[in-house]
């Protein structure tokens, strides 16, 4: 007998176990309702006698640094349905009858598919959003139909008044109206304000009840920004950035111009852009459908490419347009001076490996410091940061500011790549004095070259410079801040003379504006890919005018020019388009030697002899004279291509407009 005794035992005990257990999951459901769900159903029985519209906040304005407005919240209207109002009838039938006959009005008058509506009225909700951004004219039509149940509520638009002008600076918003990428989002908090409320209590018709409370809480407004962009200016960069990608048919063209002495951002662009009232539609059609191909998760990395300002968050190498900071380094380590000589034989030997200039096929032989900065001859600049060593050249680029961010008010900064302290040894260090083998944004290399026309101080960048209410009040201005001296005022005006003559006589005369004194450097990088390099360039250009007192510096940067690659040929000429403009805008005036007032006088130059010459001469010698070059057959030509020019149109001695193109016949 024992064991169906205790069989009976396990028995009891399992069915006892299982009701304890039930016990306890009914005791924890209870609880769940009244503690945890509560509030969920104490809202949904709110949700039923109370009308809840929200009173958006206005997004505030942004302003350009004159006061023109470059970001508005417009007033819209959007249309709200109660769906338990709409369908309120005694039978089923009655109220889809309901149901219907609003959908069938509201597609009417707001152009939508009846179906699509019928379906959001249909919803079991208490109150949905049926369309926005209705003009007045359609609301006011919804308002006379006097639909039970639809409800016109005032909403807030973002618009940008000038489409895709400054889009990269600007950013976006959301349909919410919160920042999604750009200025709209580094100071979103300061921009979107306090959204309001307007509660009333109804029955369960809609209706107010006669007791009923009604809650009226107004939004509060974001404030305006003021930036330190220069529409005007921008608008000359945004122009002469189209012409450069027309010229050059490049990946990207990307400028920024900024005020040296204060670190303000004036212009900053980017081609391809994009137009931030439809922040999520391509610029054009190819790309349009090539978005419409992809997951939705690509979808976001493509937007997110195209919304991200590559001035800020990427980086490049730098090139030539980096021997400025090794030659101001070596002239405040007082290892050189302008009229220090040097020899080049068409590369230098460091640790055993042969490192070669740009013209090792004729080399620059005896040239002083200017001349070898106009030269770009690679050879001297080894020399230079070697002279300096090792560790002092690294303190220096954390001087310069290379190993932090600039901490521009801007979202997504980079880091710059340098090489390794520890492991970049004899060659890295050569390589880097010319800017190879490094990689560093756009915004850190302008902002160091600043500090050059800035008596050696390094600036902040910056570009919001204050927040006003709506009246007009300014609540906060942001204050200009020195970063730090890096070199001495002595250095900074050597520097500008050395600028100065390379636009004037060295590789930089095609970014020359007549009766101006600019400077600057050129600057071809190949892209670095997979370990080595490709034959993909950035093409740059950098500088500053006047140089006798600089307002503004320049870089502009071309991403994969096709067929002519040097900056000198692609990105200088724009620099000269976007400076021609503002210094004139900025009312400095130009004084013209003898030979610039003949040149304006005739408006011509003597085209030069270049037949029978190597490319890289020839090329030299018209960016000289201030003349372009274009290549036949056209076609991709690497960087130390050195083809001989067989022949050449103009013909050497004809007149040719300054900034006109010379066509250079290749076998
Ligand atoms: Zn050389």
């Amino acid at each position: 007998m024992s064991p169906t005794t205790n069989k009976n035992k396990r028995r009891l005990v399992l069915v006892f176990v299982l009701t304890c257990l039930m016990c306890t999951a009914l005791a924890f459901r209870v609880g769940w309702i009244q503690v945890v769900a509560s509030e969920r159903y104490a809202k949904m029985a709110v949700e039923q006698q109370t009308r809840d519209v929200p009173i958006p906040a206005k997004r505030g304005i942004i302003y350009d640094t004159n006061g023109k407005e470059l970001a508005i919240s417009a007033v819209t209207n959007s249309i709200w349905a109660r769906p338990g109002v709409v369908k309120s009838a005694a039978t089923e039938e009655k109220s889809q009858e309901n149901l219907e006959k609003t959908a069938s009005a509201l597609a009417e008058i707001l152009e939508m598919d009846q179906e699509q509506v019928l379906k959001i009225i249909s919803q079991n909700r208490s109150l949905v959003k049926v369309a926005k951004y209705v003009d007045k004219e359609k609301a006011d039509q919804i308002r006379q139909k006097g639909l039970k149940g639809i409800e016109i509520a005032e909403d807030v638009k973002r618009y940008y008044p000038m489409g895709p002008f400054l889009a990269h600076v600007l950013g976006s918003t959301t349909d919410d109206n919160r920042g999604l990428a750009g200025i709209e989002m580094r100071y979103d908090k300061y921009l979107s304000g306090i959204p309001g409320r307007w509660i009333k209590n109804t029955d369960r018709d809609g209706d107010s009840l006669s007791y009923g409370v009604e809650k009226y809480f107004q939004a509060e407004n974001g404030l305006n920004l003021v930036l330190t962009i220069d529409e005007v200016i921008q608008h000359y960069v945004e122009k002469a950035l189209d012409t450069v990608q027309a010229n050059t048919s490049a990946d990207r063209v990307m400028c920024i111009v900024m005020d040296p002495k204060t670190g303000d951002i004036l212009a900053m662009g980017v081609t391809p852009d994009y137009d931030p009232n439809n922040p999520r539609v391509p610029p054009t059609e190819e790309g349009a459908a090539y978005l419409d191909s992809l997951t939705d998760e690509k979808k976001l990395e493509y937007w997110n490419a195209m919304w991200r300002n590559p001035l800020v968050s990427d980086t490049y190498e730098p090139g030539s347009t980096f021997k400025l900071l090794t030659t101001a380094i070596a002239l405040e380590e007082g290892v050189t001076s302008l009229d220090d000589r040097f020899v080049c034989t068409g590369s230098i030997v460091v640790a055993g490996q042969k490192l070669r200039c740009w013209r090792s096929y004729n080399p620059h032989g005896a040239q002083n410091l200017v001349q070898a900065v106009g030269n770009s001859c690679n050879p001297v600049f080894v020399q230079l940061a070697q002279r300096v060593g090792y560790e002092k050249y690294f303190d220096y680029m954390e001087l310069f500011g290379l190993r932090d961010k600039t901490g521009i008010d801007y979202p997504g900064e980079g880091y710059a790549i340098l090489q390794d302290e520890a492991s970049a040894g004899p060659v890295g260090l050569a390589t880097m004095s010319y800017g190879q083998g490094i990689a560093v944004t756009p915004i850190q290399l302008i902002t160091a070259v600043s500090a050059l026309g800035n008596e050696g101080k390094l600036m902040q960048p910056r570009i919001v410079k204050e927040l006003r209410d709506s009246d007009g009040n300014v609540i906060q201005s942001f204050k200009t801040k020195v970063v730090r001296q890096v070199v001495s005022k002595k250095t900074a005006d050597e520097m500008s003379l050395i600028m100065e003559a390379v636009v004037d006589e060295g590789g930089g005369a095609t970014a020359k504006v007549p009766g101006y004194r600019i400077g600057g450097k050129t600057g071809t990088a190949n892209k670095a890919k997979g370990g080595g390099y490709s034959e993909e360039t950035f093409s740059s250009f950098i500088g500053m005018a006047p140089m006798d007192d600089p307002r503004i510096a320049i870089l502009m940067i071309v991403d994969n020019p096709k067929g002519v690659k040097f900056g000198s040929q692609t990105a200088a000429p724009g620099v000269r388009l976007v400076l021609e403009e503002t210094l004139r805008y900025l009312n400095i005036q130009p004084s013209y030697n003898e030979e610039e007032k003949q040149a304006i006088e005739s408006g011509y130059v003597t085209v030069p002899d270049v037949t029978n010459m190597p490319y890289r001469d020839a090329m030299d010698i018209l960016g000289k004279a201030s003349l372009l070059y274009t290549v036949s057959p056209a076609g991709d030509i690497a960087l130390d291509d050195n083809f001989n020019v067989v022949d050449q149109y103009p013909k050497p001695g004809e007149k040719l407009q300054k900034g006109g193109t010379v066509c250079l016949y290749r076998n």
